[in-house]
């Protein structure tokens, strides 16, 4: 039931490989994001799946066919970016039938197909406005529309809602969340960001340096990391040394006590309120990094420079 595999692709840009041999298979109707840091190589593997770049050497399969190859309008997908160009002069309603009359199809048909679209992204209101008499997340919703209404097998975002700010970022990513939902199609999501990932996905794939460093669910991922990189990557993580191995324990997951308990004892540095909870800093004697630890803010009547032992559960460790 895969509708991409990925087999060992390599890509190289002048003698530069960015993309080092990477192997994935995408399931049919799944949204699958694909997170790291700027640089690791996303837009390229995207742009591979998309038909806009050719691997270096390896095979990319979609539906059991190679199409290395295969120009991109030829792999029923569509690319939303970031920055998305609608047509100035063309209202909400236009712009969306844009690609539909290009393909020949017939006015009736890109009517009730534009209809639908909008429907979905919420811009029937706003049909006949042009691109300037919008905001920046209705102009987003007009760049999704053009792509669904194609009906495209597979949609490729990058980094849509980078652009957005924080709010409209949080509201759009459930509305997007539900689209797939609603249309089953795949998604193949780009984002640096890892509370977006969180937030979305069925499953994502951790990026650093051209290679796949995990794939999982976003629990597995939390719960599991399988490198330092995704560790720290996906939400916070402590570090420890103890009998030559390191592990790592969630700030949520040290308890902190006024009164002796175990062998770390600290001090400390700062308490910030963060939302709905207390982030706390804690300098440990004989470890080089701060502990971080979070806290519902009810539970604390701790104060800064105050002597504290911290301790955590043998199941919250993990060993990296
Ligand atoms: P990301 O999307 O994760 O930020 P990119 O895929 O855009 O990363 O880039 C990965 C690396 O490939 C970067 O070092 C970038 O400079 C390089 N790169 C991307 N496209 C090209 C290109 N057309 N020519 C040369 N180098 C490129
Ligand atoms: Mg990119």
């Amino acid at each position: 039931n895969n509708i991409i595999e990925i087999d060992e692709v390599v890509k190289e840009f002048n003698d530069n490989k960015v993309i080092l041999p990477l192997s994935l298979s995408i399931y049919s109707g799944e949204f699958l994001t694909i997170l790291g840091p700027s640089g690791c190589g996303k837009t390229t593997l995207l742009r591979m799946i998309a038909g806009f770049e050719e691997p270096s050497s390896g095979v990319i399969k979609l539906n059991g066919g190679v199409v290395n190859n295969l120009p991109p309008y030829k792999r029923d997908m569509n690319l939303v970016f970031q920055h998305y160009a609608l047509f100035p002069h063309m209202n909400v309603e236009k712009n969306i039938q844009f690609g539909l009359k290009m393909k020949g199809i017939s006015l009736a048909e890109q009517k009730t197909r534009a209809e639908e679209a909008m429907k979905l992204t919420q811009l029937t209101e706003f049909r006949n406005r042009k691109p300037h008499q919008l905001s920046g997340g209705q102009q987003q919703r007009v760049a999704i529309a053009r792509a669904i209404v194609n009906n495209p097998k597979v949609l490729l975002l990058d980094e849509p809602l980078g652009a957005l700010d924080f709010k409209l970022r949080k509201d759009l990513q459930r509305e997007l969340k539900n689209l797939q939902r609603e249309l089953g199609i795949t998604f193949i999501y780009v984002t640096h960001d890892q509370e977006e990932a969180m937030s979305m996905s069925d499953r994502i794939v951790v990026m650093n340096n051209g290679k796949i460093e995990q794939i999982g669910t976003p629990k597995e991922i939390y719960q599991n990391p399988a490198s330092k990189f995704v560790a720290s990557f996906i939400g916070e993580n402590n570090y420890f040394h103890k009998d030559d191995q390191l592990i790592a324990v969630r700030p949520e997951n040290i308890k902190i006590s006024q009164s002796p308990v175990g062998k770390h004892k600290g001090i400390i540095k700062d308490i910030e309120f963060v939302g709905t909870l207390n982030k706390i800093y804690i300098e440990i004697k004989g470890e080089e990094n701060t502990v971080i630890v979070y806290q519902m803010p009810d539970q604390s009547n701790l104060s800064r420079n105050e002597e504290v032992y911290i301790h955590w559960k043998l199941e919250d460790e993990v060993i990296m």
